[in-house]
């Protein structure tokens, strides 16, 4: 049986780790919250009170933590992962985090003789509860091989993207992206009612012409043509703007680490950061549609 440490056991983690636990592995985890470690205990899993011994022990470990900062802490101190995991243990680190962040954990790791993945996810709290999350896995072939059948009880897809690192650069450049055709969309649909065009005709017109992307289709900013979108639940998210907006600063950092040109992510992380100022930060990113227009 694969014995899987996992840190960070927050709104991902957690249902992710009861994903592992569900498909026979064992499961050690750590967390700063008390509450977190009861929720996997109560799942089935054991919980710790540190990350050395939560990993002491573990063929895999595992981390979903909030920043770069904190991975970096998580790996590096005294009673860190890289001192504490056993020999030969495979190391996944699955929060978004900085490109640059990133490969220096992997550099560490590697010094330390750790093969390690940087394993990032899209599909939010709803593909980690139903074990469908996206990964893009940054590292080398045989770390890959090994990292997949045990991100496979916790995924719908997983894609190598190369040397470490670029799965991190994959997340950044589909969500820097992603912030780009929302906006778009957005003020399609603004200047479409503006000049008296109906929403659903409109929708029915770009969906099957040119302008058509997963923002129109499958996340329509305007209540109405698609369901299941938030815009048709008062913008609750979904993916909330300061969410979207950790993913553009992490973009706008990456972009200035290699002097890329990228006007339109800089203006999509200027207006999400507007959206957030002005108290937004919990509404879905589709609510730009409304912040453009001053509706929100
Ligand atoms: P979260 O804040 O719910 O969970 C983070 C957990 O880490 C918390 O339980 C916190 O107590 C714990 N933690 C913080 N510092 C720690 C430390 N030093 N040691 C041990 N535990 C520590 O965040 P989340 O929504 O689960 O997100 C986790 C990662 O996944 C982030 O990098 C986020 O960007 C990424 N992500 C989130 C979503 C989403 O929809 N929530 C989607 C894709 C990716």
């Amino acid at each position: 049986m694969t014995t899987v440490a996992f840190i960070g056991l927050g709104n991902m983690g957690l249902p992710m780790s009861k994903n592992l636990l569900g498909a026979d592995m064992s499961v050690r985890g750590f967390d700063l919250s008390a509450d977190a470690l009861d929720g996997l205990r109560g799942a089935g899993g054991e919980g710790f009170t540190s990350v050395g011994e939560a990993v002491r022990g573990a063929d895999v470990v595992i981390t979903m933590l909030p920043s770069g900062a904190i991975v970096k802490g998580v790996y590096e101190s005294e009673d860190g992962v890289l001192a504490n995991a056993k020999e030969g243990a495979l190391l996944i680190d699955s929060s978004t985090i900085d490109v640059e962040t990133a490969r220096a954990v992997a550099e560490a790791a590697g010094q330390k003789g750790f093969e390690m993945v940087d394993a990032p996810v899209s599909g939010g709290v709803g593909g980690a509860a139903a074990g469908t999350l996206a990964f893009m896995v940054g590292g080398s072939d045989t770390a890959f091989e090994r990292a997949k059948p045990v991100l496979e009880p916790m995924a719908g897809k997983i894609v190598h993207c190369g040397q470490s690192g670029n799965g991190q650069a994959a997340k950044v450049c589909n969500n820097m992206l992603l912030a780009i055709s929302m906006i778009g969309v957005s003020e399609a649909f603004n200047l479409g009612r503006a000049l008296g065009l109906d929403d659903q005709v409109f929708f029915d017109v770009a969906s099957n012409a040119s302008g058509q992307c997963w923002s129109l289709t499958s996340y329509c900013p305007v209540p109405g043509p698609v369901p299941t979108s938030p815009a048709n639940n008062d913008y609750k998210p979904g993916f909330a703007t300061a969410l979207m907006l950790k993913d553009l600063k992490l973009a706008m950092q990456a972009v200035a680490s290699v002097s890329a040109n990228t006007p339109m992510g800089a203006k999509a992380a200027e207006i999400y950061t507007e959206m957030d100022d002005n108290g937004h930060g919990g509404v879905d990113f589709s609510g730009v549609l409304k912040h453009l227009t001053g509706a929100l």
